[in-house]
């Protein structure tokens, strides 16, 4: 192969990447269904029977609990707006401490201010990227109340483990599962490993609908405190009878009628679009296995990753080139994927910065120009999170060139630039 793309020599790729273009025929009917319903949502925040949203967010409901093996499942506008209701629901008071995981998206760590409680860092396991079970219970006061676990990346967190931690010191488990649906842990779905799981229908993850995301849960109470949470509650609780008021006000997260529509046929795919994902996964892993500076993700024992992303641990001593000359090189090799074109090449440096890294946590500030709620003894200093800070910093090397509708022929670019910059390490050195 010639000179590297980077040094002037002919890219690999030179046309876009298929688009993941999940939306056909069936949401485009059911949407055309909807609109000539006349109903694009059937909401009332008040205690009367539409309380609970329109047939089609209704339905949406009943499938996604049957198909989850969950008891119920709450719709809402995101999964950020779940995870809201979801620290509402287990009762959070001011002051409270809920753990969090630094390595993921910033909603699952800012999700406890909004009931001015206060996130407290666990690091990462350096396997598998989800929270520590170790660092959990080190980083647990008289305070907590709450775990927020992460299946992140769709690997699902370590359960037997953290689970126990929670009985022993009686916390809540919300479980995000922003990015592992169909994942699975001892035969059981990620998002039903917990107390209330979360589920994300945005853009950019396995199936969505524009925006939404989907709560599930087993237990009673906390499964109608996210409905009440869900719907202007102040208004409802007192024909309701409602008597615990504790975090019943506010908000309005209701998914609307078209958006169920599309995530009702989305449910329907998903099967499909996991097992793509894991077939493109093993593809590249056998041929890339001969690259001995690259580590491929570990599953962990009893368990099936959905690959949100792909995570490879890239090893700079092996090479003498650093991460970011190599990932430069393999952007170089390869082209962005169409419909996405803005977001450049889709392989990066690793997933996210240490979270409490951001301003908001640097800087505690939060509400007004004070500290509440940050208080006391929880900080936010290097070294808070030492393995997440390693693998943020030298180690990973993430893409998203794995998703179905790739061809072996484009599968196949993505291993020959690999295999290329591989062969040309002498040039970046
Ligand atoms: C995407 C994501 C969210 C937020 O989802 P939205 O539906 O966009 O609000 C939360 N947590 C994780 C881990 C995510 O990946």
């Amino acid at each position: 192969m010639g000179k590297l793309a980077l040094n002037g020599g002919e890219k690999v790729r030179t046309e876009l990447f298929p688009a993941y273009r999940v939306i056909g025929k069936e949401e485009e009917e059911a949407v055309v269904g909807v609109l000539r319903s006349g109903i694009l949502s059937k909401y009332l925040g008040c205690w009367a029977d539409d309380f609970y949203g329109g047939p089609q967010v209704q339905q949406l409901e009943k499938e996604w609990a049957k198909y989850f093996g969950a008891k119920h499942a709450i719709s809402v506008n995101s999964a950020t707006s779940a995870l809201y209701c979801a620290v509402g629901a287990v009762g959070i008071e001011p002051g409270d401490q809920i753990i969090v995981s630094p390595y993921t998206m910033c909603a699952s760590a800012t999700a406890p201010l909004i009931y001015n409680a206060v996130p407290v860092f666990a690091d990462i396991e350096y396997d598998y990227y989800c929270l520590d079970p170790e660092d959990i219970e080190r980083k647990i006061s008289d305070k907590t109340k709450a775990i927020i676990v992460v299946d992140i990346l769709g690997q699902p967190y370590d359960a037997d483990r953290i689970n126990a931690i929670a009985k022993k010191y009686g916390l809540y488990i919300i479980e995000d599962n922003a990015q592992g649906p169909l994942a699975s842990y001892r035969g059981k779905y990620a998002g039903t490993l917990g107390d209330i799981g979360i589920f994300s229908l945005n853009y950019h993850k396995h199936i969505h609908c524009g925006e939404g995301g989907v709560l599930v849960t087993d237990d009673d109470v906390l499964a109608e405190r996210l409905r009440l949470i869900r719907n202007h509650a102040e208004a409802v609780v007192e024909k309701k009878g409602v008597t615990d008021l504790n975090n019943m006000f506010g908000f309005n997260f209701r998914m609307t009628e078209i958006e169920a529509a599309i995530a009702r046929e989305q449910l329907k795919k998903l099967e499909w679009l996991v097992k793509e994902r894991r077939k493109n996964v093993a593809y590249l892993e056998e041929n890339l296995k001969d690259l001995h500076f690259l580590t491929m993700p570990k599953v962990r024992e009893g368990c099936e990753h959905s690959y949100y992303i792909h995570a490879l641990k890239y090893d700079e001593t092996k090479t003498g080139v650093t991460r970011e000359k190599f990932v430069e090189a393999m952007q170089a090799e390869l082209m962005p994927i169409e419909l996405r074109e803005t977001e450049g090449v889709k392989i990066n440096l690793g997933y996210m910065q240490p979270l409490y890294h951001q301003p908001i946590f640097q800087n505690r500030i939060a509400y007004g120009n004070t500290e509440y709620p940050f208080s006391g003894n929880v900080t936010y200093g290097k070294g808070c999170c030492p393995v997440c800070e390693r693998v943020c910093a030298a180690e990973t090397i993430v893409h998203e060139l794995m998703r179905p509708f790739m061809t072996k022929a484009d599968l196949d670019d993505v291993i020959d630039a690999f295999h290329k910059v591989a062969d040309h390490l002498d040039e970046l050195r």
